[in-house]
């Protein structure tokens, strides 16, 4: 069951859900099933997986920092991930989702339409956004598996507010410790510096952390740079 699955795994992190929390959260799941049928928006083929691997996995960051009346931008959101189960957790929250596909954003706004809550999406690349009236507006920039943390914080970190705080999700393993390691330089010239990290483990879900990345300093102008740029030459 998706109630009891959820719950498991919440147990695991140590964080409280209420009945109408979890009620959002599974309703939200299974249109998320539906639409999949439809167009790409996820791997997940079940409700116990979309529970552990994307709510679960979502609602971590509730553990990472107070997100209360913060500006929360969610880079690469595809299917809502992790902006939407934050934002039916707490609809309170002030979160934006950006993705580049109109389809993926337009089923994220009709997913909370149709529990009578309104998300705030953005379509969009995020290297072009972060060229406008979205850039230094944020207190928080998340994301989950768009692209190497040193393409990543090139596409992410001109939206945070100096002081600000970039926490991309990431798997715990070698691989990870490669790119966190490669992407020292990208942090460095987006005017960030690494502060630490939070690991968890929700069974069924492998090893997981969370980043630190505190923009210390401004970002210069001439990032983010075109894509093709920051994917040939990544810092
Ligand atoms: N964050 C979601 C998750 O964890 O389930 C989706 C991950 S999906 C693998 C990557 C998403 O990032 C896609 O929806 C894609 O459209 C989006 N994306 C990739 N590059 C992007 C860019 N430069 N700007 C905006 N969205 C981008």
């Amino acid at each position: 069951m998706f109630g009891d699955t959820l719950k498991k795994a919440l147990d695991r992190i140590e964080l409280e859900i209420n009945g109408e929390q979890i009620e959002r959260l599974e309703s939200f799941a299974a249109f998320l099933l539906e639409k999949n049928r439809q167009f790409n928006l996820t791997a997940v083929k079940t409700m116990e997986e979309a529970a552990v691997r994307h709510m679960a996995d979502s609602l971590f960051l509730l553990k990472c920092a107070d997100l209360k009346n913060k500006r929360i931008l969610d880079v690469g959101t595809g299917g809502g991930f992790p902006g939407m189960p934050l934002k039916l957790y707490d609809p309170e929250l002030d979160i934006t989702m950006l993705d580049s596909t109109a389809k993926r954003i337009d089923f994220i706004k009709e997913a909370a339409a149709r529990q009578g809550i309104e998300a705030a999406g953005v379509t969009a690349r995020a290297e072009d956004a972060a060229k406008g009236d979205m850039r230094g507006a944020f207190d928080v920039v998340t994301s989950r598996a768009v692209a190497p943390l040193n393409i990543l914080a090139e596409l992410s970190m001109a939206f945070l507010k100096k002081g600000g705080m970039f926490m991309p999700m990431k798997s715990r393993n070698e691989a990870a410790e490669a790119e966190l390691r490669e992407a020292k330089n990208a942090i460095a010239e987006m005017g960030g510096s690494f502060e630490g990290r939070k690991e968890y483990d929700i069974e069924g879900n492998g090893p997981r952390q969370v980043l630190f990345i505190r923009k210390t300093g401004e970002t210069p102008r001439a990032y983010p740079r075109a894509y093709n740029k920051i994917a040939k030459k990544p810092l």
